[in-house]
């Protein structure tokens, strides 16, 4: 951070406030401390019979790859609303939430996925202006070696291991940066 979001000036210094543990953007000027904490991704995983729902990606990163859909959660939304609208947003997909069913940190790029389990309420669905298609895909259809991400992976290996046993528990994990 180069200048101060809240008064303009350019005395940012990086450095622990008085009684914390970790530094901050802290203004020299007006005194301001910037957090920055971790953003949260919302997303489902929207199944119909024994297909799921897949979006390819048309922006980056990752474009031209399949994924759940998912995204940003917005101030003022709950967690299960930010799922359906980027549902909505990306596959044009009516759903109705089953239950939370992965919760995913990715510590080091500071995000936290929060993944619903939900059906489709009807046929329709098509691309939204982030994605290029929508379609859906049966266990033996879906491109493993075109997923966007590893946590979309991980939630659809889950799913199809859950389908088996019609058990379908919340699944943990964390997601490492790759060495
Ligand atoms: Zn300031």
């Amino acid at each position: 951070m180069k200048y101060c979001s809240h008064c303009g000036s350019d005395a940012v210094s990086f450095s622990i406030p008085e009684g914390d543990d970790r530094p901050r953007h802290l203004c020299g000027s007006c005194g301001a401390i910037h957090y920055i904490n971790p953003r949260v991704i919302v997303g489902v995983l929207p199944y119909l019979g024994d297909r799921v729902l897949l979006c390819k990606r048309a922006i980056e990163p990752r474009l031209g790859l399949w994924t759940l859909p998912a995204g940003f959660m917005e101030n003022g939304e709950t967690s299960e609303q930010g799922a359906l609208r980027e549902s909505w947003e990306e596959a044009r997909a009516n759903i109705r939430v089953d239950d939370l069913y992965c919760v995913y940190d990715i510590p080091h790029i500071n995000q936290v996925y929060l993944i619903y389990r939900g059906e489709l309420l009807d046929q329709g669905h098509g691309p939204g202006p982030e994605s290029l298609e929508v379609e859906l895909f049966s266990e033996a259809e879906i491109p493993w070696q075109e997923i966007a991400f590893p946590i979309m992976s991980e939630a659809l290996v889950h799913y199809w291991a859950d389908r088996k046993t019609g058990q379908y528990p919340l699944h943990r994990g964390v997601i490492q940066r790759k060495l």
